[in-house]
């Protein structure tokens, strides 16, 4: 498919100066960045992605995807080779300890709990080679011009980079986002342990995912393969001295588990993760749901997605999922308009307009979508978390309404790329 002149990838070194000219890039190569660069690639759009790290980051431990996040890795043609890693969970055992009260709910359509590593691998190998360049960390952005067409990054080092069209991937701590003028994540204490245990011989979990509620914590345990076992827990109410450092934290959760009659299963398990993937965050970002409602995501020709777009507590699961439906439908509504850009007249000028029009298409498209889980997400961290009876109502109708425990907001298709 021959590109019309706004999205190839040309790519001038000017000369004598450190200046480069690019056409899409994308700023971070997180689940979102890689995913974008792929959904772009598989439509015949050449784009860059600009990581700050020396490699890509495949720490994290695993992520759970639900089936909207499988039917986007379907249309990005990896879902069948992703699905060899990770078995399927079938039902949540959800247990309320100090109530002595637990249910089993079946889970809708297909969840599986995939090593962050896999996710990113994956992605990488099949985006084209030198379509990610590393090392690459984006301290400034300025426009253009007062129109807004195209950006200028500036990185640590000094270099320039010019994008005809910029997609802000990079996380909690934006540039992009700053750039688009939308207001820092918002932050809480929490307290998160999260990783995963090797079974030589087996787990003994069958494909079931325990939510376990104890006093003041939450354990999740999902299994990932026969061997392989994913955890969390998570305080609402952190304790500061415990916050220091890794050792530290591990020795609080342990205690807090034991002292919270924990069975010994998951006492074990917490005990005993592989070390690579061992987490430890002491906050939960967020951007409220009132903010996802009404921030301008564009700027001329500049938009963000994944994190950057809409960073929510980790207390729905859906972060990395939202992020997939964001890479296919802005890499869709890109590609239609470098179709119609290359049957129309498609001057530079018309062709960065329409860039710009398929970039607010895109906002259009994700908005009540992304505002839903920031607000399921909000709704569940505050219910967790509150002592007001009054805010407990409120958070509970909410969840409720929306169909939260049944996982409702899974249930979307974003559509074909
Ligand atoms: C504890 C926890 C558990 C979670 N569990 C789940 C789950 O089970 N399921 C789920 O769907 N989601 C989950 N999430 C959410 C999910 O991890 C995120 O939503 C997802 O990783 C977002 O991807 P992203 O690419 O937008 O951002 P990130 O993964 O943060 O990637 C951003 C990238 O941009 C790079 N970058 C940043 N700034 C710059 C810069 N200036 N220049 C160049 N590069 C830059 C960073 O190095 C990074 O590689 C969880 C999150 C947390 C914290």
């Amino acid at each position: 498919m021959k590109m019309p002149a706004p999205f190839a990838g040309h790519h001038q070194q000017l000369e004598g100066d450190m200046e480069e000219v690019h056409g899409i890039v994308i700023v971070g190569g997180g689940i979102c960045g890689l995913a974008t660069a792929l959904a772009l690639h598989r439509k015949g759009i050449p784009s860059l992605v600009l990581e700050k790290s020396e490699t890509l980051r495949t720490d994290g431990g695993s992520i759970g995807v639900h089936v909207n996040g499988w039917r986007v890795l379907e249309q990005l043609g990896i879902a069948a080779e992703l699905r060899e890693t990770a078995d399927i969970v079938t039902e949540f055992h959800d247990v309320w300890q100090q109530e002595n009260k637990s249910v089993v709910v079946p889970v809708r359509d297909e969840l599986r709990w995939l090593k962050r590593k896999d996710l990113i691998e994956t992605m990488a190998k099949n985006i084209p080679s030198g379509a990610i360049r590393l090392s690459c960390h984006i301290a400034a952005i300025d426009p253009t011009g007062p129109e807004n067409h195209g950006a200028v990054l500036t990185t640590l080092n000094g270099s320039i980079i010019r994008a005809k069209a910029l997609i802000g991937c990079d996380g909690s701590n934006s540039v992009v986002a700053k750039y688009l003028g939308l207001s820092p994540a918002r932050s809480k204490p929490r307290m998160f342990l999260r990783g995963f245990t090797r079974y030589p011989h087996g787990h003994p979990f069958g494909p079931h995912f325990l939510r376990l509620r104890g006093k003041g914590f939450f354990v999740g345990r999902s299994p990932m393969t026969d061997n392989l076992v994913s955890f969390f827990v998570a305080f609402w109410h952190p304790d500061e001295d415990a916050a220091k450092d890794a050792r530290a934290m591990k020795d609080f959760v342990l205690g807090k588990l034991q002292a919270g009659q924990c069975s010994d299963e998951v006492v074990e398990m917490v005990r005993d993760p592989e070390p690579e993937s061992l987490v430890v965050l002491t906050k939960v970002r967020y951007r409220p749901p009132w903010q996802v409602m009404f921030s301008s995501f564009r700027r001329g020709t500049a938009t963000v997605a994944g994190d950057a777009m809409h960073i929510m507590g980790s207390y729905i699961g859906q972060g990395g999922s939202a992020a997939l439906e964001d890479a296919l439908v802005l890499a869709r509504s890109l590609s239609r308009a470098a179709s119609a850009a290359g049957s129309g007249s498609g001057g530079g000028e018309l062709c960065e307009k329409t860039i710009s029009a398929a970039m607010g298409q895109y906002v259009r498209e994700r908005r009540l979508r992304v505002v839903r889980l920031s607000l399921e997400s909000y709704a569940m961290g505050m219910l967790l978390a509150t002592k007001s009876l009054l805010v407990k109502l409120a958070c509970s109708a909410i969840v409720a309404l929306l169909g939260t425990h049944s996982l409702g907001h899974t249930n979307f298709d974003c559509g074909r790329l």
